[in-house]
């Protein structure tokens, strides 16, 4: 299926592994220029590498925090004027929330809420005067079904929820679309981070909790990078235009809601 997006320009926050890769890679097979970010630079040289050779496509890298003014400030530049703007970056550090600080509280709002709004002002009025836009949020299947040591992520998440929720029907009239992808589990580092975390815990060992892990969910297995970027591409190409403020769970049912 030809999305018909070939020749445009995304900028990918957080792009160099998991799913702002697969996002990036996705956009890419369809034809579309892609400017990559992260902090460290050699994943990102290594995937920028591999689109390259793969598709016939322009690929930029920025390396920096896409949290900090600067970070964002050097991705804006680099990428010029974007059609495609996807807002990811790491998630906060589960926890006790009587244990969190005001400074914990703010780096989670500053990454996963501040960060995108801050990205999504510099870019929309562009897009709206264009008179075309995609911009995919990655999210968590957290903002749907809280995950109790994930409140920070929980929280700062739910922010950029309901304030997208408002600017996407603002935008959406000059052909600029604002969703949110909500991943429940995929198989990327973050996810074998985590079950090496509870292993050192629980004494069972990560390989145990990741397979007992993909049994519980519905689908008996984690989700595919691929499959997350297959569903941000089509949000972004020219026939969804009509698809704007939605919250997209990618969770292979896990979410046990009849709506
Ligand atoms: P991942 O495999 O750990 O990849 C994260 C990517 O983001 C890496 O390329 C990393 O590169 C980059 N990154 C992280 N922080 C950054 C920053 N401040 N500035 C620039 N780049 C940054 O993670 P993932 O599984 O793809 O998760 C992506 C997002 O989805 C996270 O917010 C995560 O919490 C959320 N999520 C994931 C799942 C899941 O099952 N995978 C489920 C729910 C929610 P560097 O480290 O080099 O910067």
């Amino acid at each position: 299926m030809d999305l018909g997006i070939a020749g445009r320009r995304a900028l990918v926050c957080a792009s160099s592994r998991g799913l702002g890769r697969a996002c990036a890679v996705a956009l890419a097979a369809e034809g579309v220029h892609v400017t990559l970010t992260a902090r460290g630079a050699q994943a990102l040289a290594d995937t920028a590498r591999h689109i390259r050779e793969t598709y016939r496509v322009e690929v930029v890298e920025v390396v920096g925090d896409i949290t900090t003014p600067q970070g964002r400030s050097e991705a804006l530049q680099a990428a010029g004027p974007v059609d495609i703007l996807v807002n990811n970056a790491g998630g906060p550090p589960p926890g006790d929330f009587r244990d969190w600080t005001r400074d914990d509280w703010m780096r989670a709002i500053d990454a996963n809420m501040l960060t995108p709004i801050e990205l999504m002002k510099a870019t929309v009025d562009g897009m709206m005067g264009r008179g075309f836009g995609r911009i995919v949020n990655i999210t968590s299947a957290a903002v749907k079904a809280p995950i109790d040591v994930l409140g920070l992520s929980n929280g700062a998440r739910s922010g950029l929820t309901g304030f997208v929720a408002g600017l996407a029907r603002k935008t959406v009239r000059s052909n600029v679309t604002i969703n949110n992808l909500l991943p429940g589990p995929f198989a990327t580092d973050r996810l074998t981070a985590v079950a090496r975390g509870q292993a050192a815990s629980t004494g069972v060992s990560a390989d145990e909790i990741l397979a007992r892990r993909a049994a519980e969910n519905p689908a008996g297995r984690f989700g595919d990078p691929a499959e997350f970027g297959a569903a941000c591409a089509f949000l972004c190409g020219a026939a969804a235009g009509f698809i704007t403020g939605q919250n997209i769970v990618l969770d292979g049912g896990a979410y046990p809601g009849t709506l």
